[in-house]
């Protein structure tokens, strides 16, 4: 299907992105509990002719990052943090992927060269206090080259929180051994970002990785996209959020799926996306709740969905200067806005 597909593309303006299935969510596809849960996996990964339907909207640079690019590696769009894009390679191919006119074309994990420009811009940007150390997935590369780019960033900017964003936890949990993690530790402040996006990717390879972050004193916040056919019941995502959060792991996002070419068979519209978020919240706890948010298209930068989508809890009142909630029980209650 894929080496077919490559040639299928051509004149659609569709985007090839490789096919790469990962040994260890292949053995949780196969090991899935139920059909629904082996098809909610498979449909993340094994690629389908609906990614060539180019809608309108849909752009190669969804998030406008070109815009935000500071070196051709680094994207400096909010005002404390910058993102760093390690590599264009993946463990795995999401068919949904946003980045998928960078990912899987044959960039390389970053060389010395762009690492310098990186560096001088760290130096030269005292306000940066944050890194998302993103790609590509970093993992990709070996413990050597990752702790090496690690370290060489902390050596120039000893203060600055480095946040690893990866896929690695869900696609080759083995990559988390004791002497990654504890060269990982030895570089604090550090979080790792994982990104799961449904319960059945939780197993027990994945919990023990993400199991020992945690006892290893590393933090976590998950992060998770919205994605038709995969996870878009609020009972199923209410299932996520509590299980991550009895690993120690906090929800961070829920991400609106992103407008990248091809990916519309994947994407909620907004009003249903809205409605599960209000399940959710009555669902669960504040600590497992993340933020419902979508990065606007062309570069507007995130934005959180969570107060639109409550937005119809807002009463009409007689009274000025007072704010008007339907509570839990659908009474209204008024809070003084002065
Ligand atoms: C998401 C993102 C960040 C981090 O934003 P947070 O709200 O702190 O998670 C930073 N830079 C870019 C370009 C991003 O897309």
């Amino acid at each position: 299907m894929a080496s077919d597909w490559r040639e299928d593309t051509a004149g659609t303006g569709a985007v090839y992105l490789p096919v790469g299935i990962p040994k260890a969510f292949q053995t949780l596809i196969d090991e899935a509990a139920t059909p629904s849960s082996a098809a909610a996996l498979s449909r993340q990964i094994v690629p389908s002719g609906e990614e060539r339907d180019i809608k309108s909207g849909e752009t190669a640079d969804p998030l406008g990052e070109s815009r935000y690019c500071v070196t051709p590696r680094l994207v400096h769009q909010y005002p404390n943090r910058v993102l760093l894009l390690t590599t264009g390679a993946c463990l795995g191919y999401c068919r949904y992927c946003f980045r998928r006119t960078f990912t899987g074309r044959g960039i390389g994990f970053i060389g010395p060269g762009e690492l310098a420009e990186v560096l001088d811009y760290l130096v030269a940007n005292p306000a940066v206090q944050e890194i998302l150390v993103s790609g590509g997935d970093p993992l990709v590369a070996t413990d050597g080259e990752l702790v090496e780019l690690l370290s060489a960033i902390r050596r120039v900017r000893p203060d600055l929180l480095l946040r690893l964003c990866t896929r690695a936890n869900v696609f080759a949990p083995e990559r988390f051994t004791d002497s990654l993690v504890s060269r990982l530790r030895g570089l604090r402040p550090l979080w790792v970002i994982p990104h799961i996006n449904h319960p059945a990717e939780l197993g027990r390879a994945q919990t023990d990785s993400l199991r020992k972050l945690v006892d290893s004193g590393i933090p976590i916040q998950s992060q998770t996209v919205l994605l038709r056919g995969v996870n878009d019941s609020a009972t199923t995502l209410a299932d996520l959020f509590h299980r991550l959060v009895c690993l120690g792991v906090k929800p961070g996002y829920l991400f609106q799926c992103d407008l990248a070419l091809g990916v519309s068979s994947f994407r909620v519209p907004l009003s249903e996306g809205m409605a599960i978020w209000r399940t959710l919240r009555e669902l669960l706890s504040g600590l497992s709740l993340p933020e419902y948010a979508v990065d606007l298209p062309g570069g507007g930068g995130k934005f959180p969905l969570s107060v639109p989508a409550l937005c119809d809890r807002i009463a009409d009142s007689p009274e000025r200067d007072v704010l008007a909630v339907h509570g839990l029980d659908g009474k209204v209650y008024t809070y003084p806005r002065t």
